[in-house]
């Protein structure tokens, strides 16, 4: 027999290692024994990596590699052979062979692949953070997953949680993040992470509230939220009651005399608030609490520039989108990572330079489950002004540059025509040396790779004018 081992035995990469010298050997399935590092064999046998290669590792159907990773996660003793196995055939004289869902290796492999994807759904829906006391923006949450998930699952909350610092501790596997670097470790306790926290206890209340006794289907709920979840869901504490107790309610409700709904009058904008001292944390407090317009109602959070608050150039886009929304911080989605790549390409370290937005709400209108972005309008760019006035105040930059229309209006005043005046540099009234470019969206718009190759060079150009000025300055 050849021994075959994975470690660690959910890992991916490690699988592949071995099933690449397993196929380049010519070595049948029935003939590898696939041992877990933890528990390996005492019979001994010839290491795969003795076995010299006699054929090139054939191609794979591109299909195999994602079903591959999940069945790797899923605890199953089998899973490393049942893979090689598929592995063989598809390579050998089968190679359509995902494609036979009534084939005992495939529907085996099709299983515990659904049993992964519905262990990470149930991941995604039932972690829940605990704030680590003592320490800003700082979080930590415990859960208990069937099987091998954590890595699969990991970068979801790194998109979803982009903004804030955080760590899953599980039994057997842990990860954190730290605004910059998702790092994987071992396993930990319960008790490694905080205990209740005031936040939960505001969210126990707000679950009581939105729990709509009519809607109550208790056998659905149980197989949407398993029981085994619920020790660690704050708001399960309260099930019990709330079920108990539906029942009574829904007659309550049945029997109040039916009222006219109400019309909603918006509120009225509100002055924006003061922050506390002059720094730019007091600053970007207050913005999360302004209502000078009515963007911050159905936006997620406020999102404020960030960087040193000495930075000598200050980039100001238009305003947030959809993952800037969900994570808190600006230029973060695809128009900002496509700045990140230019920044790069000219040498520019972008944790140096502040980064912000004219606008600071994201405007969108709901499209089934998407969110499309919209402009804003003249006022809600009016009010939302003093914000950017008042970080330039504080940052006091050497230079600005301005991405996008709305940022370029919002710097240098209505009538800028950008597409005229891009690249170009002008001095603002305080003497601060500023141009304006194009947006990155604008960039990533454009119909056809030749185009937006186009648009991205001429965006290059424009901001290597920094390169210049900051030499200059
Ligand atoms: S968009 Fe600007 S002005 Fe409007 S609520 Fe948000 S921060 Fe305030």
């Amino acid at each position: 027999m050849i021994r075959a081992i994975v470690d660690p035995p959910w890992d991916f990469s490690a699988w592949r290692a071995q099933a690449r010298m397993a196929l380049r050997g010519g070595i049948e399935p029935a003939s590898i024994d696939w041992q877990d590092p933890q528990h390996l064999s005492l019979l001994d046998g010839l290491a795969l990596n003795a076995i010299p290669a006699r054929i090139d590792a054939p191609r794979v159907p591109r299909a195999f590699l994602p079903l591959a990773a999940r069945v790797l996660a899923h605890r199953e003793p089998q899973r490393h052979a049942l893979l090689y196995r598929l592995l063989w055939r598809m390579t050998h004289s089968e190679p359509h062979l995902l494609t036979h869902v009534t084939d005992r290796d495939v529907h085996r492999a099709r299983e515990l692949e659904k049993a992964v994807r519905r262990d990470a759904h149930k991941m995604k829906a039932f972690v829940r953070f605990r704030a680590v006391p003592g320490e800003d923006n700082a979080y930590v949450a415990w859960f208990e997953p069937v099987n091998n998930i954590v890595d699969l699952v990991a970068p979801f909350f790194m998109r979803r949680f982009a903004g804030m610092r955080w760590a899953i501790l599980t039994p057997d596997r842990s990860v954190s993040w730290d605004l910059q670097t998702l790092s994987f470790g071992h396993g930990a306790l319960q008790s490694d992470a905080p205990g209740d926290d005031a936040q939960e206890s505001l969210w126990r209340t707000y679950y009581a509230n939105i729990f709509n006794p009519a809607r109550t289907n208790p056998r659905m709920m149980r197989q949407e939220m398993p029981q085994k979840y619920w020790k660690n869901l704050p708001e399960a504490q309260l099930l019990p009651d709330l079920l108990r107790n539906a029942g009574h309610r829904v007659r309550d409700m049945a029997e109040r005399v039916p009222q006219p709904p109400r019309r909603r009058i918006p509120l009225p904008p509100l002055p924006a608030p003061d922050p506390a001292d002059d720094s730019l944390a007091a600053l970007k407090a207050a913005a999360r609490e302004c209502r000078r317009c009515l963007l911050w109602e159905p936006a997620t959070q406020t999102v404020f520039g960030e960087g040193p608050q000495d930075a000598r150039v200050m980039i100001v886009g238009e305003q947030p989108g959809d993952e800037e929304d969900l994570s808190g911080r600006p230029f973060v989605g695809p128009a900002g990572k496509l700045f990140n790549g230019a920044l790069a390409e000219l040498g520019i370290d972008r944790a140096q330079i502040y980064i912000t937005n004219a606008v600071k709400h994201f405007k969108f209108e709901r499209r089934g489950k998407f969110r499309l972005h919209r402009n804003p309008e003249p006022s809600e760019r009016a009010a939302c002004r003093i914000w950017l006035e008042r970080e330039l105040a504080t940052v006091r930059p050497h230079i600005v540059v301005c991405m996008g229309a709305t940022a370029s209006e919002a710097v240098f005043g209505k009538g800028f025509r950008l597409l005229q005046e891009r690249g170009v540099w002008r001095t603002l009234v305080d003497g601060t040396r500023a141009f304006a470019t194009v947006h990155p969206a604008w960039v990533l718009r454009q119909r056809d790779a030749t185009q937006r190759d186009a648009a991205y060079r001429n965006l290059v150009d424009d901001l290597r004018l920094l390169v210049s000025g900051t030499a200059e300055d």
